[in-house]
């Protein structure tokens, strides 16, 4: 046989596979076997919900949220056992974080001016269409947080989820239709193909009735996006560092970094990826996160052995994304305790595991001369992406000179790294950071365009 035939033959192999898949779930509502229905279907529903109050969207908004604490369990497992990754009981708390503070109709708000020449306003109005790129590490939370958000400026959106997580980003969409036709609103206000690749990707992206882009992901599909000449909201990459100096609380520190590493095994964006410790404080770190905080020490042999494992020609080996640390240490063949929770080690900046932007509990334990060391090697490890990155300490100075110099979307102080998200914390959700264009943590507004109104020498009041 030739080579030729051989791909033809694995990519025919591939696609039944993926066709048998989303049959066994019906496929459900908004999927349609080619890209341009797609467009064609969601944008006739953009026309409906631009007709919607905002109440009546609000209504709808408010049944996706019921729905999606309905599913939460049923996605969370999904989830787990379609891609491999993550943690069941984090990923039903991350659903729940989705409905109840994903912002609705209520963020998207008017700025007026009035005076002798009369009211001039500015309103948020939709995009129409918008294409959403989604991730197989949020993928459910990315469909119903992105649907929320756009469908509240009045909007529809045509995803392109990530081919690892097709079943579960289609049970998402088949819900949020499903609130919508409950809510007396149309049917694909979310819509996808049966059968999404880079090639349904890239028609959705040079697709004139699509008018803004989000991407959300790694750094190859963000720069796809911003290089396809349309609109673009990129959500990309991060190497979250996290520095502690010697005037933290450290036994909270290490809890907090631990809780936060450990978040869905550690494959959100924002999860603390290496920690920069201050050498005066790093033993008593290692402390408890060892002695209280379930970790397990690797030796330099064993962490020779993890890299051969997790790394394959210096990338990330998908089979270990998003695994327990037991499963990680059991595919190395180190034996840990049944409890274990992460992996550490040390190293130094260069460290191929902490370089890595390591989507699992693993993490790199660097340490430095001082605050200053500690800050010039937190700025190297986090590549520019200005994503996120973490803090303990209670030296304001030093917090103040920290943020400035990661210029980060999401900086969390003393805390755990999922507060960034608005777990357990002040202010909204999202699982679409756009660190790379600017926008920072993505809501209503942000899928809305100005529109400046006026009514000239009138209708001022004052
Ligand atoms: P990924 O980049 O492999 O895939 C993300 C999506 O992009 C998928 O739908 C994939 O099919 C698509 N894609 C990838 N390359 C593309 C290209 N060249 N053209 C068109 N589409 C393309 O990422 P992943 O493994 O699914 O998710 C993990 C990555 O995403 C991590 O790097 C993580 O930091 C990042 N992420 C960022 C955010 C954020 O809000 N900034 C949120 C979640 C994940």
């Amino acid at each position: 046989m030739s080579t030729n035939e051989q791909l033809v033959q694995d990519i025919v192999k591939e696609v039944l596979a993926k066709l048998q898949m989303t049959s066994k779930i019906g496929v459900g509502r908004g999927i349609f076997s080619d890209m341009e229905t797609a467009i064609l279907e969601a944008k006739k529903a953009q026309k409906k919900v631009a007709g919607l109050s905002m109440d009546q969207r609000e209504k709808i908004i408010s049944i996706i949220r019921r729905k999606t604490l309905e599913n939460a369990e049923i996605l969370a497992r999904m989830a787990v056992e379609e891609t491999g990754m993550g943690n069941v009981g984090h990923k039903i708390l991350k659903h729940q974080l989705v409905a109840e503070k994903t912002p609705g109709t209520e963020d998207i708000t008017t700025t007026a001016w009035s005076g002798d020449r009369g009211l001039t306003l500015v309103e948020m109005g939709p995009f129409g269409v918008i294409g959403s790129i989604t991730p197989c590490t949020n993928p459910s939370e990315t469909v119903i947080c992105n649907t929320i958000g756009m469908f509240a400026g009045g909007n529809t959106v045509v995803f392109c989820p990530h081919p690892a997580a097709i079943k579960t980003s289609f049970y998402a969409i088949n819900l949020v239709n499903e609130a919508s036709l409950e809510g007396g609103g149309p049917d694909n206000i979310a819509c996808a193909v049966t059968v999404p690749t880079m090639e349904t990707s890239n028609q959705m992206m040079q697709h004139p009735d699509i008018q803004l882009i989000a991407a959300t992901g790694g750094p190859g599909v963000v720069t796809a996006v911003l290089k396809s000449g349309r609109r673009g909201i990129g959500a990309g990459a991060g190497n979250p560092p996290v520095l502690v100096d010697e005037t933290a609380n450290i036994k909270k520190a290490a809890e907090d970094i631990i809780n936060g590493c450990t978040f869905d095994n550690n494959i959100p964006c924002v999860t603390e990826k290496e920690v920069l410790a201050v050498e005066s404080i790093a033993e008593e770190l290692l402390y408890y996160m060892i002695s209280e905080q379930g970790c397990y020490k690797l030796s330099e042999e064993e962490q020779k052995a993890l890299i051969g494992v997790v790394l394959k020609d210096g990338q990330l080996n998908r089979d270990c994304v998003g695994r327990d640390a037991k499963v990680l240490a059991d595919m190395v063949g180190i034996r840990v305790p049944d409890n274990t929770r992460c992996l550490i080690f040390e190293g130094d900046e260069k460290h191929p595991l902490i370089e890595e932007e390591m989507m699992m509990p693993v993490l790199g334990i660097v340490r430095c001369k001082d605050f200053e060391d500690a800050l010039e090697k937190a700025v190297y490890l986090e590549h520019g992406y200005r994503h996120s990155a973490h803090i303990h300490s209670k030296d304001v100075d030093r917090i103040t000179k920290y943020a400035k110099a990661l210029d980060t979307a999401i900086l969390v102080k003393n805390g755990p790294s999922y507060t960034g998200l608005g777990f357990g914390s002040e202010g909204f959700c999202t699982f679409t950071i756009a660190s790379r264009t600017g926008e920072g943590l993505t809501s209503p507004r942000t899928f809305t365009k100005e529109r400046r109104c006026i009514m000239l020498d009138s209708l001022c009041i004052r």
